[in-house]
């Protein structure tokens, strides 16, 4: 079975900038500092939903955006971590940071 991804060295380059660009606004002290301020949160309301959209997103989103960076750098950016096949165009276009193709992905949503 051939491996090889057919994605171009341009497209997984730009796939890497978007990733680090939201790497970046998950984990940009300022920019959340900023948000708070911005929201004047009511402390009986608990944390203010940027934050918990923060929170969200660090504890879901980073560490799967840290594996396609990986990915990237093993020459693997592309392929399903899962079955080996290439993930859909469509999908790594919706999110860059996507490790598994979408027949994986519902697998894993049916457990
Ligand atoms: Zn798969």
């Amino acid at each position: 079975m051939d491996n090889t991804p057919t994605l171009t060295q341009s497209f997984i380059e730009e796939q890497k900038e978007k990733i680090l660009g939201l790497l970046k606004e998950y984990n940009d002290p300022e920019k959340i500092k900023e948000a708070l301020e911005g929201e004047k949160t009511n402390p009986e309301d608990g944390e203010s939903p940027y934050m918990v959209y923060i929170r969200e997103k660090q504890k879901n989103v980073v560490p799967i955006l840290k594996t396609a960076l990986e990915m990237i750098k093993l020459d693997r950016y592309g392929i399903c971590l899962i079955c080996g096949r290439e993930i859909e165009m469509a999908r790594l276009k919706s999110f860059p940071g996507a490790t598994k193709c979408c027949q994986c992905m519902n697998i894993n949503v049916k457990k």
